[in-house]
């Protein structure tokens, strides 16, 4: 059975905003139109319903309270099975001319609404990951400057699980308005080969906006953990791999796709111990819970400059401006050991090119704006260059990926669930 839709929640408030753009282009279409007598005022109305319900799921609760209009449709199509009035039968034409444009506007990019009104609620942005995680840090520094350039209030939601797959797979169902974003990193070219039942397709059901960043990644561990350089972790973990716990983010995760070639250059298997996001995991290892993990900069840097973790080496080809003293894998000896965690934002597929481009152009913004560089760069990381928040240049990045990904995971056997 369908509930009413809670009144005071998000996605009530957007629907009801949506209706009122909806009334608001139905004005104008009966504007056009001129005026119609009470037959066919009834059929408008039911269109408008129909378009309404068709993208509002929870909404089919009005189709009981409304039958009684509807038998009122019914009795309109009886009218026009009848040469009675040869006037009325236009004007009833011309309203249900003027409804299926309503409908054909309704359906048009799968959103609904006045595209080049947008945006005219508040935006979410869904992180697959927990709150206080890199990914949630790099979303939140954007959302920050994207909201006062769009105007709107951008709200950064946490759907996280199955190594960042719940969070994706719930925008990829979302209403394709421009209202429901996703911001995921390098796990999204990952998933397809990872989960056998995924529920989305990253090519086919999202819409690419762009790419914001790409963020070094550090192994870290707990402050009492044994070895004290890459080489001794190293001899330090194959010696003891029935006992030393790996935090991860769950499968698919970027520490997961490190660990898994940390556990390469190990030549063993290790207790993994999965998380929602490295958010967590991270505190656990400060806390001495866990033994050792890989995370992006943006999490580990104020922990390693704190003192609160042990670092090791950072996993890109150069030493990085946030942490100059620690070396990189190479440098240490393990030069395969190398993984650069990229940010893209999405949208769901049916969401129309002019929000789309809307959406782009205050990201490109956004990563201009100093207080986002100087915040990054403590945090060892910088924005993309402009060309590449586009979102032809997150698709090719994206397309790259997934052949790059797909032949090392299916080798590796790693299937998550
Ligand atoms: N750093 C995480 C990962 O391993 C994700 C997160 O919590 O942002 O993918």
């Amino acid at each position: 059975m369908n509930s009413a839709p809670d009144p005071g929640s998000q996605s009530e408030r957007r629907q009801r905003s949506r209706f009122l753009r909806l009334v608001k282009h139905r004005s104008t279409i009966l504007g056009a139109v001129g005026s119609i007598d009470d037959g066919p005022r009834r059929g408008l109305p039911a269109l408008l319903r129909l378009c309404h319900r068709s993208h509002n799921p929870r909404m089919t609760h009005i189709d009981r309270r409304d039958r009684s209009e509807d038998q009122g449709d019914e009795q309109m199509h009886a009218d026009l099975s009848t040469p009675r009035r040869r006037g009325h039968r236009i004007r009833i034409l011309a309203v249900v001319a003027a409804g299926l444009a309503l409908l054909a506007a309704c359906g048009q990019g799968g959103g609904g609404g006045d595209a080049s009104a947008y945006p005219e609620d508040s935006i979410t942005i869904t992180v697959p990951f927990s709150a206080g995680g890199p990914t949630d840090t790099v979303t939140r520094l954007v959302a920050k400057p994207m909201s006062k350039d769009l105007g709107q209030e951008i709200v950064v939601k946490n759907v996280e699980g199955a190594g960042g797959t719940l969070g994706a797979g719930d925008v990829a169902n979302a209403e394709p308005d421009g209202y429901n974003l996703l911001m995921h990193h390098i796990g999204m070219s990952t998933a397809p080969a990872l989960y056998p039942d995924l529920a989305y397709d990253p090519l086919k059901d999202f819409k690419t906006i762009g790419l914001v960043t790409t963020v070094p990644m550090t192994i870290v561990s707990n402050k009492d953990f044994e070895p004290n350089n890459l080489e001794e972790l190293i001899t330090y973990v194959k010696a003891n791999a029935d006992k030393v716990t790996l935090a991860n983010a769950g499968v698919g995760a970027a520490s997961h796709l490190c660990g898994l070639l940390i556990e390469q250059a190990v030549g063993a298997d290790l207790n993994e111990v999965p998380y929602d996001g490295t958010g967590p995991a991270l505190t656990d290892l400060v806390g001495g819970q866990v033994d050792f993990m890989c995370d992006q900069t943006t999490n580990t840097v104020p922990q390693i400059e704190g003192d609160k973790v042990k670092a090791f080496a950072v996993t890109t080809p150069e030493r990085i401006d946030a942490l100059p003293d620690l070396q990189t894998t190479e440098e240490a000896g393990q030069p395969d050991i190398k993984v650069g965690v990229w940010h893209g934002l999405y949208a769901p597929a049916e969401t129309p090119d002019e929000v789309v481009k809307a959406v782009t152009d205050a990201l490109a913004k956004a990563l201009k704006d100093p207080e986002v560089v100087k915040k990054f760069a403590d945090l060892g990381t910088k924005p993309v260059p402009e060309d590449q928040v586009t979102p032809e240049a997150h698709t090719k990045l994206l397309m790259e990926q997934i052949d790059l990904w797909t032949p090392v995971i299916e080798e590796a056997g790693v299937k998550g669930s």
